[in-house]
This record gives C-alpha cells, structure tokens and sequence, in this order.
C-alpha cells in the first residue's frame, strides 16, 4: 500500500486570476483551435467541444445542431451500419462527428463494415473508449485500428495519469480522452472507490501529452461553462460533456410527464438502465457503474450552447487571451474554499 499526499485537484478546488488585458470585447476572442495530429495528416480547425458518445447525447441531431456552430458530436454505439454510412455521406465537416466503439469483436466488425460502405474519407474522426484504458487488451486494440487505418483521428481512453497517456499516444492515438469517475450520472467512485480529481488528471495527462505531440479530451464533471474554461485552463485541447447538453430536445432518451412537467431520462452508459436496454440486463458478476436521473425538459439545445461559448470567450477576456490557444499559459489557478455565493439557491 502507497499512500500519495500531493493535494488533487477538482474543478470545484480552483478559480482562474483575472490578469491584466489590452483586449476591449468579447467578440475580439477567437475560441476555435488548429490542431494537427500526432498520427493523422487531418487537420482540425474548430471549437474543441464533444457531446458525450452516451446514447442521450451523441445522436445524429445533436450532431447537427452543435456542427453548425463548430462544435463536435462523439456519435453513440447504437444507430445501425445503413444509419451511420448515410449519416457520414451527408457530412461536410469531417470533424462535426466521431465514430464510437469499444473493443468487443462485434464494434470492431461493425466499424470495419461501416468504413467499407461509407464514401472513402467520410469518417475521419473516431473514439475508442471503455471504462478502464489500463488494460493491455485496449492499448492492443487501439494499436490494430491504428495499423488497418493510418490516417484516421483516433481519440482512446479513458485514463487519468501521464504514463497510460503516453503508452497510449506511442501506440496511435492522437488524442487521449481523460476522465475516470466525474461524469454526473457516473457511480464508478461509490462502486469502486476508484478516480482521480479530474482537474489534476487533466493537467499531469497534458503535460504528458504534449511532450510528445498528442492531445487531450477531458472527459466528464464539467457542470457549468467556468469548469470548461478551467479544463482548458489545466492543459485540455478538448472538453467532452454530456450532462450539460441532456436533456435538450436534440437528446436521445424518453420524455416523462409527470404533473403537467416535461422531464427527459438521463443516464450512465454503465447504468441498469443502459444494461437493460442494449445487454439484456446486468450480468451476474457486474454492478452498474451508472445511475439514471430525469431532468427537466430543456428546450432546443442552441441557447445552450451559447451560453457554453459566451462563457468560455468571456474566461479568455478576463485572463487577456485573444485566442483560446492563449488560455492554458495566461491561466494561474488560486485554490478556494468557496466557490460562490449560494444564499439565493
Ligand atoms: P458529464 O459531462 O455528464 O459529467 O460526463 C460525461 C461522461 O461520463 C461521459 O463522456 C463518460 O465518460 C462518462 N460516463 C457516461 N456514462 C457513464 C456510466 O454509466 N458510468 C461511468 N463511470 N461513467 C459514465
């Protein structure tokens, strides 16, 4: 047993110090980035957002309500072959949308069907995720997609330390998703016990990463646009978000009524729910790692995003960064005690 007495930390643990700043207006800031990849030629030039590839939020219509604004979907396992290759024909930008699958023979057969039948060069972006990226088996798998298709975008994860960043970026990610524990309707650190504070995961996985010219994801706990701003204040080329966008009309999952209030269903891919629905159930030697949670019914998700970008361009004008590649090295965090001042709820 080890015992690691270095302070981590979270979201909730810091705010960012205003600096001094030339710039005059919100709309001076520039919040999209250029990327070019470790691996793949593609080169990125968008707002570095990703709906969560939950399937309540990574559904083909939040794709095309967030790509017109710049940002990025993480499409969920479950739509069909024929749904996907007429999806990605229609895609103009490649970025606006990533393939998802997991490392079971079955998303590997459907993933290289899907590429087969899609137009050569329509899926350009894709994320190979599972719950625990520390196993061999995962670094194996994403190192076989690597070598069939060389110049895809690979986004892979989850982890949240340097070592499993670089072993992973060495083996042909480009981007490396960070997040084990903070996602809102995840249970992994009750269940387990298991996590890391995502903050601190982020900024020891971009340090990491960057050396070696990879990128990151962070993946979970943002609640409001301050905790993406200080994701990547912390390093992060990428915030992924799925509780921030449920609930919105472009989100899969059913609407409940209840007392004459619209509430849509909310919940973890490692949910009962989730298990339920897709694996028959959940098998004898699991527990669910997810919960399930009804939130009121949001509305379109445009003003949503809105709200998310007018944050994040108003983080970068408090801290005098023209542009959002500006903000990690014109970010001081100061740790708090408090956050904000909640007498009015
Ligand atoms: P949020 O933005 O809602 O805080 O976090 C979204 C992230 O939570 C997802 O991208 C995914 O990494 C994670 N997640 C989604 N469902 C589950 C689940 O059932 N269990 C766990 N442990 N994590 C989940």
């Amino acid at each position: 047993m080890h015992i690691e007495n270095t302070v981590r930390l979270d979201f909730k643990d810091v705010l960012i110090r205003p600096k001094r700043s030339t710039l005059t207006s919100r709309s001076e800031v520039d919040i999209t980035r250029e990327f070019k990849f470790l691996h793949s030629s593609e080169k990125y030039h968008a707002i570095p957002i990703i709906a969560a590839n939950m399937d309540t939020t990574g559904t083909f219509e939040m794709a095309q309500a967030l790509g017109k604004h710049g940002l990025s979907t993480a499409l969920h396992k479950h739509y069909t072959i024929d749904e996907y290759v007429a999806f990605f024909s229609r895609l103009e930008e490649k970025h606006t949308a990533f393939y998802s699958l997991g490392i079971g023979d079955g998303d590997w057969q459907k993933f290289c069907e899907t590429m087969r039948r899609a137009p050569q060069g329509a899926i350009r972006y894709v994320c190979i995720d599972v719950a625990n990226g520390y196993t061999e088996a995962f670094v194996a798998f994403v190192r076989k997609v690597r070598d069939t298709y060389p110049d895809l975008v690979i986004m892979a994860g989850n982890v949240v330390t340097g070592d499993m960043t670089e072993e992973l970026l060495l083996s042909g990610a480009d981007i490396v998703k960070v997040g084990i524990g903070p996602g809102s309707v995840c249970t992994t650190r009750k269940m387990t016990g298991v996590g890391y504070p995502q903050l601190s995961a982020v900024i020891e996985c971009a340090d990491a990463a960057h050396g070696l010219g990879g990128r990151i994801c962070s993946d979970g706990g943002c609640t409001v646009p301050g905790d993406i701003a200080k994701a990547y204040g912390g390093g992060a080329d990428f915030v992924m978000l799925g509780g921030m966008l449920a609930g919105h009309n472009e989100a899969g999952g059913e609407t409940v009524e209840v007392d004459g209030k619209f509430f849509k269903r909310f919940y973890g891919m490692s949910s009962k729910d989730a298990m339920d629905k897709y694996a028959g159930g959940v098998a004898k030697y699991r527990a669910a790692e997810g919960k399930s949670v009804l939130l009121p019914a949001r509305g379109p998700v445009e003003p949503t995003v809105q709200q998310i970008l007018g944050g994040v361009r108003s983080a970068c004008t408090y801290v005098g960064a023209r542009r959002l590649k500006e903000l990690t090295m014109r970010t001081t965090f100061v740790r708090v005690s408090m956050q904000t001042n909640d007498i009015f709820g």
